[in-house]
């Protein structure tokens, strides 16, 4: 086998099948990165969604016990939507992160390590390979970073030249000893705009996220979302990039390249109201092939509840009123509460000390308090 005539021709077949960059690194274990995820999880700034074992996520060994190497591949994603709704009074609209425009990335990912698989096993007897995008045990970002995808900004993204930090990452191990490439230089120099523009102060230091602070962490969880980011979530319903999109490198970078991830803007910003009565048959029907639909509904009408509020929305509160008495989960019947209180209006008072008196979820109970006090401000 000449691996060097199979390397350059799998480069071309990447390029041929929608990989927008390729790179390569050895199968050895990613030492540094042990290290500073332990720390995250001593720290407790991981965000639990996350492989929990170190040892699997950085020694590609365990997971391939002949690999040799790693094929890091990159899919550029836009970043700025075409005829972007305009949101005004009475018809608010949210806001979905750009990794949750198009097509869910996860299929997009695994279909061209599927085929590059596939492409290997034709040619190549005896190959072992094993991929992996996101949710799978390495370390998406590390393993890009040393096969010379990008460099690894100070906002925890892998920058590449070309595409900014608007790309999504996939990993191939195989047993093929492919030549390395050298990893890029950083780049982020004095800048720290991605640190300074943080809403929630999440980025502790260059590189250094606590994800318990992350609003696109927060975006994704499903019980309360605590007070102290119910202001700082603005309308986003899923996601935030806000560390991205201030971003000098990104300048430019618009990669409108893969229809696949072109977002149909009443999906990307659709509006909110109507998303507080969603069925779970619609939500499946209309969001479940983007990313930001895998929490399921509950937490994104949450946030659609958190930015009305922030809108002060007062069309939504007959709409608010009713899932405070009707709805069956307490996280959406207490963040209406202090959705109204937020708002306010008229009758919104009696309306919470009515909930009050029915309320038996002691939770709930607190969020009506609190709903209470935000009229009185
Ligand atoms: Fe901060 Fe948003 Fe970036 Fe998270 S995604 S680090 S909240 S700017
Ligand atoms: Fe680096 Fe500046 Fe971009 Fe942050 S905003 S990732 S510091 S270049």
């Amino acid at each position: 086998m000449n691996v060097q005539q199979l390397q350059a021709d799998l480069i071309e077949y990447a390029k041929s099948i929608g990989v927008d960059k390729i790179g390569f690194t050895i199968a050895a274990p990613f030492h540094e990165l042990k290290n500073r995820l332990r720390r995250q999880q001593e720290l407790g700034f991981q965000s639990g969604f996350e492989e929990s074992d170190v040892e699997l996520r950085t020694e590609p060994l365990r997971l391939l016990k002949d690999a040799e190497s790693i094929v890091a591949i990159a899919i550029a994603y836009p970043s700025r939507m075409q005829d972007a709704p305009q949101g005004k009074k009475g018809e608010r609209r949210g806001i979905f992160c750009r990794a949750s425009w198009g097509v869910d990335y996860h299929t997009a990912v695994r279909e061209r390590l599927q085929l590059l698989e596939a492409w290997l096993t034709e040619r190549v007897p005896g190959v072992n390979m094993k991929s992996m995008v996101d949710t799978g045990e390495l370390v998406d970002r590390a393993v890009a970073e040393r096969a010379g995808i990008g460099w690894s900004g100070k906002n925890c993204s892998i920058i590449t030249p070309e595409f900014g930090s608007y790309v999504y990452l996939g990993e191939l191990m195989t047993n093929i000893p492919f030549a390395p490439d050298t990893p890029m230089e950083d780049e982020c120099g004095d800048c720290t705009l991605c640190i300074d523009v943080c809403p929630t102060g999440a980025i502790v230091g260059p590189g250094q996220l606590n994800s318990q602070r992350c609003i696109a962490f927060l975006t994704q969880t499903k019980g309360f979302l605590p007070e102290e980011f119910r202001g700082k979530i603005g309308n986003r319903l899923y996601g935030c990039d806000t560390c991205q999109t201030v971003c000098p490198k990104n300048k430019g970078k618009l990669n409108w390249i893969h229809d696949e991830f072109k977002p149909d803007p009443e999906l990307a910003k659709p509006l909110l109201q109507p998303l507080l009565k969603i069925s779970n048959k619609e939500f499946k029907a209309k969001f479940g092939h983007v990313s930001g639909s895998w929490r399921g509904k509950k937490p994104i009408q949450r946030n659609a509840i958190l930015a009305l509020a922030h809108f002060k929305e007062v069309t939504a509160v007959p709409e608010l009123i009713e899932l405070l008495q009707r709805d069956e989960r307490p996280v959406i019947r207490g963040t209406a509460a202090w959705a109204l209180g937020k708002i306010g209006g008229v009758g919104v008072e009696e309306v919470l000390l009515d909930a009050k008196a029915r309320e038996q979820d002691t939770e709930v109970l607190a969020e009506i308090d609190k709903g209470l006090a935000l009229l009185t401000i």
